[in-house]
């Protein structure tokens, strides 16, 4: 969760032009914790709050690293002031796991399915075509998933 904003905090260069989106992603958060969640597991009852989060991330980590649109000065203050998840994006970096959703479901323990999460299996090895992990909800980031067809306007570097 971001922070409590004082009036103290120095916002970087290039802060308005991204504010607007951070705020949209912080009120569909707001929105998803205050959801009554009705008839649905616990634990599907948080997994709104990870795609958000993981959404929010992503935004950031785009814009810095593959658009190039935002300063490390301004980069850094998103992950100090927790709008993006540092964690996460540090794996992102790394082969295999581009598209990884949440930190939980790459712990090698408490898997139905051997040493992984069920959406860590690429598509094409699992028996299941459509599938939602217990864990966030997703529905499949092996980076292998992703590498053909829509994603050939990102370049990678
Ligand atoms: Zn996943
Ligand atoms: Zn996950």
């Amino acid at each position: 969760m971001p922070k409590i904003k004082t009036n103290r905090v120095k916002y970087p260069e290039g802060w308005e032009l991204i504010e607007p989106t951070l705020r949209g992603f912080e009120a569909k958060m707001r929105e998803a914790e205050n959801d009554p969640h009705d008839g649905k597991r616990k634990c599907e009852a948080l997994w709104p709050i990870f795609r958000i989060a993981n959404q929010r991330s992503r935004y950031i980590f785009d814009l810095y690293y593959r658009r190039k649109e935002i300063s490390k000065e301004l980069y850094e203050f998103c992950l100090d002031q927790d709008y993006a998840d540092r964690n996460l994006i540090a794996k992102w970096k790394k082969s295999g796991y581009e598209r990884l959703c949440c930190l939980r479901c790459m712990q090698p323990r408490d898997h139905n399915f051997g040493t992984t999460c069920v959406c860590r299996v690429p598509k094409n090895l699992r028996e299941e075509k459509v599938i939602e992990c217990v864990h966030c909800g997703c529905r499949g980031c092996a980076s292998g998933d992703f590498s053909s067809s829509k994603q050939d306007d990102e370049d990678e570097d």
